[in-house]
């Protein structure tokens, strides 16, 4: 089954925050044994860019071979468990490379416009679009029926086009507002902010969120401790030390 691609409304963005900036900074991505790309961008071409993450402080591109896309589809729901592809040797993996520096590229030019504009330069993302074939049907869902799209897939590129196709609704329709790149300084992780209240800040609250909660507990302690130097706390810590 083709993954959904949830719909976005449109609206006038205002912030200008780069979401792919931190690509020039990789020179030698190394391997990360056990580690897989973590899916928090809420938004498959946000996923997508997320492949190249940060990791111990390092950048990891987690897309290294055709076998590591292969995962990432599967793990993203756009191959089947089972699946394989009969591609020549780095076929997958090129077209995924292609097409993440081409949205992340495109993603930052949108997001720092006030509007899809027509002189947006999206011809990487055309060229890519027009080597997919798809044929639309209707097929039944739970509760009654659902248009679907059924992608061919005899190039890496046609098995990437549900991500191509989902990031050009992305551009068109999205609102710039929610996606962001996650607020702690060292990440560069980004997501469509899909909560109600549109005040998610970070990638992850297990990761990044806890982590700059204890921080910023940390320096509010230390920061009363430094206002009232002979408070309580410190005269004991004293009295122990004596
Ligand atoms: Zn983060």
């Amino acid at each position: 089954m083709t993954p959904s691609v949830a719909s976005t409304s449109s609206a006038t963005p205002s912030s200008t925050d780069p979401i792919g900036s931190h690509a020039s900074g990789i020179t030698e991505p190394h391997d990360a044994p056990g580690a897989s790309p973590v899916l928090v961008g809420d938004h498959p071409a946000l996923d997508l860019i997320n492949t190249i993450a940060p990791i111990d402080g390092q950048m990891v591109d987690f897309l290294q071979s055709d076998d590591d896309v292969l995962r990432w589809l599967i793990q993203t729901g756009y191959a089947a468990p089972d699946e394989s592809f009969p591609f020549k040797p780095d076929a997958l993996r090129d077209a995924a490379h292609s097409l993440r520096d081409t949205l992340r590229t495109l993603i930052d030019a949108r997001k720092a416009a006030a509007a899809p504009s027509p002189s947006l330069d999206v011809r990487a993302l055309n060229a890519f679009l027009s080597r997919g074939h798809y044929q639309i049907q209707l097929t039944p869902k739970p509760d009654g029926l659902q248009i679907a799209h059924r992608y061919e897939r005899r190039s890496a590129e046609q098995v990437l086009m549900p991500i191509a196709a989902a990031a050009a609704d992305l551009i068109v329709n999205g609102n710039f507002d929610l996606v962001r790149k996650c607020e702690d300084r060292e990440c560069t992780l980004c997501f469509y902010d899909r909560t109600k209240s549109h005040r998610r800040r970070w990638c992850s609250m297990a990761t990044c969120g806890n982590r700059n909660k204890v921080a910023n507990f940390r320096r509010r302690q230390s920061e009363r401790r430094a206002d009232h130097p002979t408070s309580p706390d410190d005269r004991q810590e004293t009295e122990r030390k004596t």
